[in-house]
C-alpha cells in the first residue's frame, strides 16, 4: 500500500527548494503543495513502498500502510531516523507498542570516504562496451579494498 502524508505533522520541510521526501523518492512521486505547504504522494499507484520517504521525513509525517499479514488494520510501523541509528516503533492492532533500534552506519555522518582503500588502476575503458562480465573483461585487474 502506498505512502501517505499526515498533513497535521508535515511542515513542508519549512519551504526549502526541495523537500526531503521529494529528494529521496526514487520514483519522483512526492510533491509539495506550495500554497498549503504540505507534501503529498501524487501517484500512489506507482509507489514501490520502499519506505525512503517514511525514513527521511524529519517530522515523521509519512506512513506506509503495511501489508495486512504483518500489520493488520489499526497497526503501524513508524521509523525515527537518528544520525547513527534508526528506531522502529511497531504499534500492534491491540495497542501494544514495541520499539526496535538498529545502528545504520559505521562512520560519522558525512565522513564516509567512498574511495578509501581502492587502488587506482589503468584500465582501457573502451572495453566496457564488450559483452561479458566485468571480471571476464578486466581479468587480472585487481581493485584492492581494505
Ligand atoms: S519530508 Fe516530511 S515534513 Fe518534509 S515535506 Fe515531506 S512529508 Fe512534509
Ligand atoms: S515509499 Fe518509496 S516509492 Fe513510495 S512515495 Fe515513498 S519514496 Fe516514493
Amino acid at each position: 500500500m502506498p505512502s501517505f502524508v499526515m498533513t497535521e505533522k508535515c511542515d513542508g520541510c519549512k519551504g526549502q527548494d526541495k523537500t526531503a521526501c521529494m529528494y529521496i523518492c526514487p520514483h519522483d512521486l512526492m510533491n509539495l503543495d506550495m500554497e498549503k505547504m504540505k507534501a503529498w504522494n501524487q501517484e500512489p499507484e506507482q509507489c514501490w513502498e520502499c519506505y525512503n520517504c517514511v525514513k527521511i521525513c524529519p517530522q515523521q509525517a509519512v506512513e506506509v500502510r503495511c501489508y495486512a499479514d504483518f500489520a493488520p488494520l489499526g497497526a503501524a510501523c513508524i521509523p525515527m531516523r537518528g544520525t547513527d541509528t534508526i528506531m522502529w516503533t511497531i504499534r500492534f492492532r491491540d495497542g501494544m507498542i514495541k520499539r526496535f533500534k538498529f545502528p545504520i552506519r559505521t562512520t560519522d555522518e558525512g565522513a564516509a570516504d567512498i574511495s578509501s582503500g581502492v587502488q587506482a588502476v589503468d584500465v582501457d575503458v573502451s572495453r566496457i562496451k564488450e559483452q561479458g562480465l566485468f571480471t571476464q573483461i578486466f581479468n587480472g585487474v585487481t581493485l584492492k579494498t581494505p
